[in-house]
């Protein structure tokens, strides 16, 4: 008996021990990374990024961006469309020209087949952006602006880091209103992300004025002369951290880092090309920057399917539907197929899907 209690008390003592030590430890490496001199140090390195973009800003040549603007086949342009754009360009690049020196400039228009049944623009956008994003290929426009003039779900879309944005109006872009909004969707392809900031261009929902944070200013200027092509940043580590680092600084809630949007992006279209394993390694590293996005999951799921890596594949699509992707009911049975069937060739494996019966 009384051996029995000195165990205990010795049991005891080194768990409390253990939980001491556990205590210090993550005390130290909090401290280490978040102590007042390293945060000065940052907050340093801030102001210096800061004033020196400031710099860049104020001796840098003005940047002119040659625009595509495509219109769908039922959009008349007409003189009084024309004149509307073009309001609404003088608006964009007033508010451009002042505080990054940037200005857009419509190099052409032409007409463009936009899928008529597709009730929602992001559903229009995703189903056409790759083609529109070839658009620019062999002439003078960097970035392609599409116009959607029906009564459609959405006001404004744009690929991160991509050269396409999308906007849509039924009374032929005639408010201040969709300036805002062309100037938002503009200010994704450099990268900028939602904030919360009442007053800024890049609100998540509803912004209304051409007016800008010190979030949405400093990702402008770090990116104003990013050419609209991700293969030239996509390996760039370095600036990568920078702009997560920046959206860490502040974004609206549930915001994903840019980052990994651009990862994201790049990843689907390998997984579309068949690239598996390098589609693969880039999502993997999107859920390094933002590991919550159902749809970083979802991709790497039928990745891992198309390399037979099936037990992968599951714990992924599980994890997506976790993180809020739609189930994607066609592709879950296929791949519960392949369980039972790799069941008869071996009794012995798990079917992960019965477990959750
Ligand atoms: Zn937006």
């Amino acid at each position: 008996m009384k051996n029995k209690v000195k165990f205990i008390i010795k049991s005891l003592y080194i768990c409390l021990l253990i939980i001491i030590s556990s205590f210090l430890y993550t005390n130290f490496t909090f401290s280490n990374e978040d102590s007042c001199s390293s945060k000065q140090l940052y907050e340093d390195n801030y102001k210096k990024e800061k004033t020196e973009l400031d710099e860049e800003i104020n001796c840098i040549e003005k940047r002119i961006i040659d625009v595509l603007i495509i219109y769908d086949e039922n959009i008349i342009l007409d003189n009084v469309l024309i004149n509307n754009i073009k309001n609404r360009f003088k608006e964009v690049n007033e508010f451009y020209l002042s505080n990054y020196n940037i200005e857009w400039q419509i190099a052409n228009y032409q007409k463009f087949n936009f899928d008529k049944k597709t009730n929602n623009l992001s559903g229009l956008f995703s189903l056409h952006k790759d083609d529109i994003s070839k658009l620019t290929n062999n002439i003078k426009a960097e970035v392609v602006l599409a116009l959607i003039q029906r009564d459609i779900n959405g006001i404004g879309i744009a690929a991160t880091f991509s050269n396409v944005a999308m906007v849509a109006d039924s009374l032929k872009f005639s408010n201040y209103l969709n300036s805002v909004v062309i100037a938002h969707e503009f200010a994704h392809l450099f990268g900028a992300w939602h904030t919360q900031r009442k007053n800024d261009f890049m609100l998540f929902s509803g912004a209304n004025k051409l007016s800008s944070s010190n979030e949405s200013n400093t990702i402008l200027k770090l990116m104003r002369n990013y050419n609209f092509d991700y293969k030239t940043i996509i390996n760039k580590e370095v600036m990568l951290n920078r702009i997560s680092r920046l959206y860490k600084r502040h974004h609206a809630k549930g915001e994903i880092d840019p980052v990994a949007r651009l990862l994201t992006d790049v990843g689907q279209s390998l997984y579309q090309n068949k690239m598996y394993d390098e589609s693969i390694n880039l999502l993997i590293k999107s859920n390094k920057y933002y590991g919550r996005w159902g749809k970083t999951r979802m991709i790497l799921s039928k990745n891992y399917y198309e390399l037979d890596l099936l037990q992968d594949s599951f714990t992924e699509y599980t994890r997506a539907v976790f993180f809020g992707s739609k189930p994607d009911k066609g592709y879950e049975n296929k791949l519960k197929k392949k369980f039972i069937d790799l069941q008869k060739i071996d009794p012995t494996i798990n079917n992960p899907f019965n477990l959750n019966n």
